[in-house]
């Protein structure tokens, strides 16, 4: 069995033009060098990429996209305590009439990246899918992009998320250089800044000392950072209090982690994803403090034929197996894929799976992973993963899946009539 701490189920919420496209490109691009090559840092893997810029296009558009990614690694290269970290990124509509979509994908996912443009900061429709975040306890992490764009702000886009989304927005960088000469950001954690180097690659960087005209600021925001989240923590409460430089990275880390996933904080960071800057940062920031399917106790669901009554599945393989169908969608190649998450026990490929609200057992003949570039037909699929099954005759969005002698309803959630949105 997999590492289910080492999983992260995440989605990618944006306004429309903050760079939702580009920024998954990139993802999809950094970590595709790494699954083909096994390194972080390959430049020979880039033009191996670029030939198939066209299949590219439909991966991004898909459901549920699998890749690795190494965490923690130095400028760019392993440490002997590196780890391969497997993410599902969960396609999360941006649009305002899609809002049954984006209800559901709220559901299937453990972690958002909120993404804002740094020009346009925070607009009425980041505010219909914060809420929906909110909603479902989503933890977020928030992203900047577009700081290379004239008039690019990202303390107001900071000051804007608590201002009109009333989130307790925490930066965690401050950008170097603004617009045009934007570098790269000083970490608040480390006190170091990152430079990033101008290639397609992304993946170099250098260490640079704090600028001296941000010394200031970087104190005062690495004091807000402390302060905001040492409540989760007493020792880091006390040592703030007695000595704020005995204070540890990792305690920071920690800290971050907690209240990020209390909801307690949103954890701000910023870049340019069409300059290959901040995004590596971000998937280490996903590492490091978006919960894993185990950091969930249990999930709800009631009986099937008494929805008062609640019953719960435990993120393990060996629980019996539960899933919901999010998505179903036609392949040209394999036809009707229905992309769905496992909760709990497992599915074997080949295996029959009860469908609650047809009440027939089906058989799955095929599970598929959706890579950046290929679909990869898997053996089965476990608690806390993401798959799409070939072979449904009946199948819906919505629909609970799980073992005949085990039956549970898991989408008892309420679904509003889509909004029509008025332009
Ligand atoms: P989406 O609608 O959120 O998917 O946004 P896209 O990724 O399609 O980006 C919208 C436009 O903004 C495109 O023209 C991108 O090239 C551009 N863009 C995206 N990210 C950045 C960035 O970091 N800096 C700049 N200058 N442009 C960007």
């Amino acid at each position: 069995m997999s590492d289910l701490k080492l999983r992260r189920n995440f989605g990618i919420a944006a306004h429309i033009d903050a760079g939702k496209t580009t920024t998954t490109e990139r993802i999809l691009r950094y970590t595709g060098m790494i699954h083909r090559t096994g390194e972080v840092h390959d430049g020979g893997a880039t033009t191996d990429w670029m030939e198939q810029e066209k299949e590219r296009g439909i991966t991004i558009t898909s459901a549920a996209v699998s890749c690795q990614w190494p965490f923690p690694t130095q400028q760019g290269k392993a440490l002997p305590d590196t780890k391969k970290y497997s993410f599902n990124i969960i396609d999360t509509p941006g649009h305002v009439d899609f809002t049954v979509e984006v209800e559901r994908s709220m559901r299937v996912l453990d972690g958002l990246i909120a993404l804002f443009s740094a020009v346009d900061g925070v607009e009425p429709q980041s505010e219909t899918v914060w809420r929906q975040a909110n909603r479902y306890k989503v933890p977020r992490i928030g992203f900047v992009n577009k700081m290379d764009r004239s008039g690019a702000d990202f303390l107001n886009v900071v000051a804007q998320i608590k201002e009109m989304l009333g989130a307790k927005a925490v930066p965690l960088q401050l950008p170097i250089g603004a617009e045009d000469n934007f570098k790269g950001v000083v970490d608040l954690i480390t006190n170091k800044g990152i430079i990033w180097e101008d290639s397609t690659e992304g993946m170099t960087y250098s260490e640079v000392p704090i600028p001296e005209d941000m010394v200031e600021d970087v104190e005062y925001w690495r004091g807000q950072l402390i302060e905001a989240v040492a409540e989760y923590d007493d020792t880091l409460m006390e040592k703030f209090f007695d000595d704020p430089n005995s204070i540890s990275e990792d305690e920071v880390h920690e800290a971050i982690r907690k209240a990020c996933i209390d909801l307690s904080i949103i954890p701000m960071m910023c870049g340019s994803s069409f300059k290959n800057k901040g995004v590596q940062t971000a998937l280490d920031a996903v590492c490091r403090y978006l919960p894993s399917p185990v950091d969930i106790e249990a999930i709800e669901g009631s009986d099937v034929n008494d929805p008062e009554k609640k019953l719960y599945r435990k993120p393990d393989a060996k629980e019996p197996f539960s899933a919901l169908a999010f998505k179903i969608m036609t392949d040209p190649f394999v036809g009707r894929l229905a992309f769905f998450r496992c909760y709990s026990g497992h599915l074997d490929a080949g295996s029959y799976v009860l469908n609650v609200r047809s009440g027939k057992n089906e058989r799955i003949s095929r599970i598929m992973k959706m890579f950046a570039n290929k679909q990869n037909p898997v053996e089965f699929i476990e608690a806390g993963d993401i798959g799409a099954a070939v072979g449904f005759k009946d199948i819906k969005t919505g629909d609970t899946l799980c073992d005949e002698k085990n039956p549970i309803v898991l989408e008892n959630m309420f679904i509003p009539e889509p909004v029509i949105a008025i332009a």
